[in-house]
């Protein structure tokens, strides 16, 4: 027993120990040589160029890289950044660290806002949106000439005390850029790291997780704002000019592809893209005896490694790394809590006159569910008939056309997903979302830790309850593996342990049986059992009588959006129009 314990902590230490001591060793390296080393003004340049560009670049790394937001406007907010620091200090005589905050914070105020476009709008649109800013905020540097002096630029803009020589400067930058890169390595696996991936996963299932999604989009783009700011501000200082064309929207595609070459899920890879991309024409330089032949060569070098590199460089790099990744160790979890049987009303969910209409047709009608504590309720119909519409007015992702839900004594009728989760609900979907990019465990962490849920707040207890749910699903031995490459099944599993680590007090399951071998089907109805037997109450959707006559105790039976039966499965499975419901004759034929 003894030598077990030894091993799995050698097998755990390595990853913690020696990643921080070799970065700090890095980066100190590199203060070093920007101070010792000799180097001419055009060395110099090209070096701040890349050290400022890298922590803008950094900001693409959380805003599109974490939370999968698009974000063409990086340059604009490059530009607040360098205008803060280039007018603050020569018009109006503030000192050099208060302007770069207050450029910090007016890109932060402004990435805000431009997030906060993404409550109605995605994809294209949101492109399209940030473009549109980045415009805007290069017209008013052209145009709003008495503060922006035009297309002239802001000239001879000073440096800080004690860095006003150039090479104490570049080591500010780079000391700088260290401490960013770091913080947002370790952004990734914090809880708003996590919910950022979640969202770029599956911004549906994030929401049901209990991940509020607009804050984290409005937070990444702040941050990702605010970055470009530090680096704008800093680069001003570093060449002492700034003017509109060097913010731009050709600037802002440069960052992008920048991000998209090193790789956009790390900050090595903003680094790596962004040196490459500042040190490559010049290296091409020396072939500009014929004029474009440069351009040409660095345009096929591009593409051909975002077409041989999808995930960039470092993605490339890193995929190679990860075959040499030890197991991790196996430690011991404590069973799994839930409290979802604790006291309370007799009725856990009530639904009254529960309506939802697309346009003409109502898929849900004028639905009465009362759902018991404990126990579990199944809700059936033919295909089509409007099951998976009432879980999903149910859940919050549709808003009911009309009538009200009360889960747990609570009115949730009007809450987003992301609260109902936090009153009580946990589900699952029937075509099965998880965060496919992210480990099994990182999926049930993102459960675990839902405002309001038993442990959060608490990291250690997060994970430790995460990897009981884990354990509960029968799944533990595989928590750091990417749930991509599990089974259907195992997803199914990972997807209802998701749910049950944020202790919900009801768990919707949308036909969690479908897709499912026999055998897979078996343990299914094991597990089912199993969190039925913890007192904790369940509704679920399932075509497969079998499973639902064995564990069902109560059922409610849909056809073409009404409520055509509800009772004991006896009574209901009995009754003539559910008979006619699934036989497809009339009633009184039926009858
Ligand atoms: P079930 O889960 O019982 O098979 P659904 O709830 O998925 O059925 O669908 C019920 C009806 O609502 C179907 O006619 C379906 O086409 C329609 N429906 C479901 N979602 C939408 C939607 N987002 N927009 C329009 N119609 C929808
Ligand atoms: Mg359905």
């Amino acid at each position: 027993m003894s030598t077990t314990a030894t091993a799995d902590a050698g097998a755990v230490r390595p990853r913690i120990r020696w990643g921080l001591p070799a970065y700090i060793v890095l980066v100190a390296a590199a203060i070093a040589f920007a101070v010792i080393a000799p180097k001419t003004g055009y060395i110099l340049n090209i070096s701040l160029q890349a050290t400022t560009y890298a922590i803008a670049v950094l900001g693409l790394t959380v805003v599109l890289g974490l939370c999968g937001q698009i974000n063409l406007a990086q340059a604009a907010f490059f530009g607040l950044g360098a205008y803060a620091v280039g007018l603050g200090q020569t018009d109006y005589g503030v000192n050099f660290w208060v302007c770069l905050l207050v450029g910090t914070g007016i890109a932060a105020m402004f990435g805000a806002i431009l997030g906060a476009s993404t409550l109605r709008l995605g994809g294209h649109y949101l492109a399209m949106v940030t473009i549109s800013f980045q415009q805007i905020v290069t017209l008013v540097l052209i145009n709003w000439i008495p503060v922006t002096k035009g297309p002239d630029g802001v000239r001879a803009i000073p440096r800080p005390v004690l860095f006003t020589d150039g090479s104490a400067y570049l080591a500010l930058c780079i000391g700088v850029l260290g401490l960013l890169g770091y913080l947002v390595w370790r952004l990734r696996d914090t809880r708003l790291g996590r919910a950022m991936r979640a969202v770029r996963d599956n911004e549906l299932a994030a929401g049901v997780a209990g991940i509020d999604v607009y804050r984290t989009k409005v937070t990444a783009f702040a941050l990702s704002a605010m970055l470009g700011g530090i680096g704008g501000g800093l680069f001003a200082g570093g060449f002492a000019y700034v003017s509109p064309d060097q913010f731009s929207f050709a600037e802002s595609v440069v960052f992008l592809t920048m991000v998209l070459l090193g790789g956009v899920a790390s900050p090595i890879g903003a680094a790596i893209g962004t040196g490459l991309l500042i040190v490559l024409p010049e290296w091409l330089r020396f072939l500009k005896a014929i004029p474009g032949l440069y351009l040409a060569i660095y345009g096929a070098a591009v593409i051909l490694i975002v077409l041989f590199m999808p995930d960039g460089i470092w993605g490339f790099v890193r995929s190679r790394l990860d075959r040499f990744k030890r197991p991790s160790a196996v430690v011991a979890v404590p069973p799994l809590q839930l409290a979802g049987g604790g006291t309370g009303a007799e009725t856990v969910l009530e639904a009254r006159d529960l309506s939802k209409h697309f346009g003409g047709l109502k898929a849900v009608d004028e639905v009465d569910i009362a759902v018991r504590r404990g126990g579990v309720h199944a809700l059936i119909g033919p295909n089509g008939s409007g099951k998976t519409t009432t879980l999903n007015v149910l859940s919050g992702l549709y808003k009911a056309t009309s009538g009200g839900i009360i889960l747990n004594g609570r009115d949730i009728t009007t809450l987003p997903p992301h609260a109902r989760t936090a009153a009580g609900m946990g589900r699952t979907f029937q075509n099965i979302r998880l965060f496919r990019s992210m480990t099994a465990l990182e999926n049930v962490t993102v459960g675990a830790e839902r405002p309001g849920g038993p442990v959060s707040g608490d990291a250690a207890a997060v994970v430790e309850r995460a990897r009981a749910a884990l354990a509960f699903v029968g799944l533990e031995h595989r928590a750091d593996e990417v749930v991509a490459g599990f089974s259907y099944g195992h997803q199914r599993a990972i997807e209802i342990a998701r749910a049950l680590a944020s202790d919900p007090v009801l768990l919707l399951l949308d036909e969690p049986g479908a897709g499912l071998n026999s055998s897979e089907k078996v343990e299914l109805r094991d597990l089912l059992k199993r969190i039925s037997a913890r007192g904790l109450t369940i509704m679920i959707i399932d075509h497969d009588m079998t499973l639902v006559t064995e564990v069902a105790h109560h059922i409610t039976v849909l056809n073409f959006g009404r409520r055509i039966a509800d009772g004991t499965p006896a009574d209901v499975l009995a009754h003539p129009d559910v008979i006619a419901a699934y036989l497809g004759t009339a009633p009184d034929a039926a009858a």
